[in-house]
Parts: structure tokens; sequence; C-alpha cells
């Protein structure tokens, strides 16, 4: 860990107090910031874009795609409330950032992303950096992956417009779906929705943030 590294970890810490009437906690969890402090950021982001990797910042990485914030990504890790050992599911692989920092979390890693092109070079970044317990698949993330299913958590990394029911399915009782509700180019709410032991879900919001948005088209096809 270099010393941008270390400073961007103290940045996220001091962002988490500052929030922590929203988070429900006010610092970074040990195995959480040891996943920070372990995975090397800059190698997730174009080599234009390498300078900023240590900044607090969403970073673009191409497609129209970006790299999301280390704070947001920090939470979000959090908020699953996953140990070691355990299996869940990213949907928006991305560069694979978030998944590289749920694999050194010591999680069993399954993740989506609809761009072919992205999932390659999140599938290839991710085994040069040896996290090759993250399973990378092409795909609209918006029906899970329910072979693999019942996961202990499940973190979607772009804005849904509401909750894909697949994705409650796939959660086991007492598992934890972290997710973006909102309309796209607008701010949408970090939500978490737990489900509890006899299937009830019950959700509450976190924060505002800004993802972009859930493509495909499976999204609008389970409408109640
Ligand atoms: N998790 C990333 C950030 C991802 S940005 C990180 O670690 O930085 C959101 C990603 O979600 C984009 O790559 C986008 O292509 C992907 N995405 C959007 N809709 C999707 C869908 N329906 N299924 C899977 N991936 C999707």
């Amino acid at each position: 860990m270099n010393s941008r590294h270390a400073s961007l970890i103290a940045e996220i810490e001091s962002e988490v107090r500052q929030t922590r009437q929203e988070l429900g906690f006010d610092r970074l969890a040990p195995a959480v910031r040891a996943a920070l402090s372990a995975v090397p950021r800059h190698t997730f982001v174009p080599p234009a874009q390498r300078d900023l990797a240590y900044a607090n910042h969403p970073l673009p990485i191409g497609n129209g795609q970006t790299i999301s914030q280390p704070y947001i990504v920090a939470i979000m890790s959090q908020l699953l409330q996953c140990g070691a050992g355990e299996r869940v599911l990213e949907i928006g692989t991305g560069c694979g950032y978030q998944a590289a920092v749920l694999a050194a979390m010591g999680l069993a890693v399954y993740t989506v992303e609809i761009v072919p092109e992205l999932a390659q070079r999140a599938r290839t970044t991710l085994l040069e950096l040896g996290y090759d317990q993250v399973q990378v698949r092409t795909g609209d993330g918006w029906q899970g992956w329910p072979e693999a299913a019942p996961f202990a958590g499940i973190i979607v990394t772009a804005a849904a417009p509401r909750i894909p029911k697949p994705l409650l399915e796939q959660l086991r009782p007492g598992g934890r779906l972290v997710i973006p509700v909102g309309a796209p180019e607008a701010i949408q709410d970090l939500c978490v929705y737990v489900k509890g032991l006899s299937g009830e879900v019950k959700g509450h919001r976190v924060l505002p943030v800004r993802f972009v948005p859930v493509t495909g088209g499976l999204g609008r096809q389970d409408t109640p």
C-alpha cells in the first residue's frame, strides 16, 4: 500500500464518520479496511486515469461506464454484513474493483456484467491479481444467478428502477440486498433489504447516491 492508498483509506474513514447516522456505523469493519488496503485500485482503471486512482472519486472506465467511488464501495461492502466463506452476488461488474474488494474480504463472489468487453476485461484483471475465486458472467443481471443461489448477500452497483424480484428470491433467509433504487439520471436511494428467516423482506433507505442505470430488457418484464 503506497501513501496515496493510505490517505484514500483515511479519507474514506473520515467520510464514514461524517455519515455515521445514515450508515448505522462509524468506522470501517477491519475486514473491509483490510480489503480496501489490499486491492490495487489503479489496476482497474484505464492508463489515462491511473494518476487519479487513489482519489475518492468515481472515474470513467470506457463503454460509458464508471468505477465507483471508493467510499461507496467501502460502505456497500460493509452494509452486506457478510463474512469470510459466504457466497455473494454482484450485479454490474464494471471493471471488477468492487468484486475484488469482496473477494479480498474472503467472500465467494459471483458477478454479472451486461457489457461483454467489460466482463472480459474484469475477468482478466481479477485473474492477473489472483482473485480466482471470483466468477464473472456476461449477461443481464436482473435475473441474478439462479444456479449459484442462495446468496448470503447481493449487491447491485447500477441504479434499478425497482427491486428485481429474482434477486430477492435468490437471497437466503437472513441475507441482505444492497441496491441503489431510483430513476436513471437522478439521485437514487441506496437501500438495504433484509430477508427474514421466514422469507419476509424489510428494507430501509441509507443514503442518497448516484449510479449509472441498470440496462437490459429484463428489468421491464417482471413488473407486478
Ligand atoms: N461495480 C463496479 C461499478 C459498476 S458501474 C465497480 O466496481 O466499480 C455499473 C455497471 O453495471 C456497468 O458496468 C454496467 O454495464 C453494468 N450493468 C448495467 N445494467 C446491468 C445489468 N442489467 N446486468 C449486469 N450489469 C449491468
